[in-house]
């Protein structure tokens, strides 16, 4: 396309002085501008592990299976929170209720969850008619292999079992009442999510790409 030279503007090359081509009062800015990083240095890295991060109140991370007042699974296996999910990564299989649960038709007889496909939308919770999957404040998990983090019926009800007490994590049984992100509200002030075992602060390579606590911490409990 041809150019309009009327719509080009034609920028002259500054003139510059004795000292601007020494090139030092830019020298000397720079400087300035190092200087004040380093005196005024406030450092914005978190040592993690150690250093835990203070996680927002709503935070989703990894799911768990409640259990009912009688230590029951407490999902109804209703399809719901399968159905809402939206990336597809819960997986369940419906049985007939045992005779002596009364009070339901189905059970879960398998539930799996993908926690390395899921994208922690919480859609699922919102879905679930019986409050029986939650999301819970843990975000660390780790795995060697993939398969490790696709979380079966008993893994879900054990992450229940260890977090159910947890002031971050209260069993939520208010629906209709109180959503997921009301109850928060009612939490008091805790601080970081999770504490690290001195243990787990030793961790070391026990060999190449295997990581677990230092041996002699160990042989010392
Ligand atoms: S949090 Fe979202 S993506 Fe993850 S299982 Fe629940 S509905 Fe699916
Ligand atoms: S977890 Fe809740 S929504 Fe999902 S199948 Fe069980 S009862 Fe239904």
């Amino acid at each position: 396309m041809p150019i309009d030279s009327q719509q080009v503007t034609w920028v002259e090359e500054p003139d510059i002085g004795f000292w601007e081509a020494t090139f030092l009062p830019a020298i000397v800015a720079g400087l300035k501008t190092t200087l004040r990083h380093v005196t005024e240095y406030k450092p914005v890295t978190k040592q993690y592990p150690e250093e835990k991060p203070s996680l927002p109140e709503h935070y989703r991370g990894v799911h768990r299976l409640n259990r009912d007042e009688q230590g029951r699974v407490k999902c109804v296996a209703c399809m719901l929170c399968a159905t809402a999910c939206p990336a597809n990564c819960i997986h369940i299989e419906a049985a007939d209720a045992p005779p002596e649960w009364p009070d339901r038709d189905k059970f879960p007889a398998s539930f799996v969850l993908d926690e390395l496909r899921c994208i922690y939308c919480g859609m699922c919770e919102e879905a679930c008619p019986v409050d029986a999957i939650e999301l819970t404040h843990i975000y660390d998990l780790t795995g060697r292999t993939r398969n490790e983090l696709v979380y079966d019926r008993e893994q879900l009800l054990s992450i229940f079992d260890k977090t159910k007490d947890n002031p971050r994590d209260p069993v939520r049984t208010h629906r209709g009442k109180l959503g997921p992100a009301a109850a928060f509200k009612e939490l008091p002030t805790v601080g970081p999510a999770t504490a690290v075992p001195a243990a787990e602060r030793a961790a070391v390579a026990t060999a190449p790409g295997v990581i677990g606590p230092d041996p002699q911490t160990l042989q010392g409990q």
